[in-house]
């Protein structure tokens, strides 16, 4: 199991120096995010034995089995919500994760500075956006990116709440591409979540913005082309979900 994991893994890692030398980009800008969900604690721990340092759950209980199974783990991993967090379980997620990708309303952005001003720690998070306008797709709801006034003006009032929130650090933005036949048609939308992103540290330089969530397994290359500084990687690394 670890040899395979090892060979993905080092597939993935040399996709991403290709894309990013291909950007001119540096491969230190961009971190991998090894998606983890529905596999096993112990084959999460062959992946950080194999060198992950960065793993990404979709639910959150599943996530804290897997978290308590592995709290051994040395060195730590750091763990990455990706996945839509409902409200009843915005304290658990504060207490288990270190990053949170899937903020996507105003409402849960209050819960989860009330919890974590509860448990005296700053929440680093990402907005999740929906640039494509796919029904199904969760994220605050912005098809066609700043281009879409009428969308963004809407917006703008949740963005400025977040950010007055004092528990919460807002790092940057997430987004889900629409599954496409060429990972190039995916392009356009990881550059509008990249066109917002620039536009949002324009008119609020009190938040980073460093980071673009964004490319997974079939469209990690485009992703990087357009930007990203996180994808989110599960397929390629740990083979197909069963
Ligand atoms: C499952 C998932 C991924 C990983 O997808 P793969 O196609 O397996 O690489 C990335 N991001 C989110 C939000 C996911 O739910």
């Amino acid at each position: 199991m670890i040899e395979t994991l090892s060979r993905r893994l080092a597939a993935v890692r040399e996709q991403i120096a290709v894309a990013a030398a291909a950007a001119g980009r540096q491969v230190d800008e961009i971190q991998l995010i090894a998606v983890s969900k529905t596999h096993p604690p112990e084959v999460v721990a062959a992946a950080v034995a194999a060198g992950v340092t960065d793993l990404g759950e979709n639910r959150v209980q599943e996530a804290q089995q897997k978290i308590a199974a592995l709290h051994h783990l040395q060195p730590r991993p750091r763990w990455h919500l990706i996945g839509h967090l409902q409200r009843n379980k915005a304290k658990l997620a504060v207490s288990l994760f270190d990053l949170i990708h899937s903020v996507d309303s105003l409402r849960l952005a209050e819960a989860l500075d009330r919890h974590a001003r509860e448990l005296d720690r700053r929440m680093p998070i990402l907005l999740q956006v929906n640039v494509s306008g796919e029904a199904s797709k969760e994220g605050f709801w912005l098809p066609g990116g700043i281009t879409n006034d009428a969308a963004y003006r809407e917006l703008l009032p949740a963005i400025e709440a977040i950010l007055a929130l004092p528990a919460l650090e807002v790092c940057g933005l997430m987004t889900i591409a629409p599954i496409v036949d060429h990972p190039d048609a995916a392009r356009p939308y990881f550059a509008a979540l990249r066109a917002l992103r620039d536009d949002l540290a324009r008119r609020y330089p009190q938040a980073s913005w460093r980071e673009l969530s964004m490319g997974m397994s079939d469209d990690l290359s485009a992703a990087i082309a357009e930007g990203a500084t996180m994808v989110r990687i599960g397929r390629a690394i740990f083979g197909e979900r069963h």
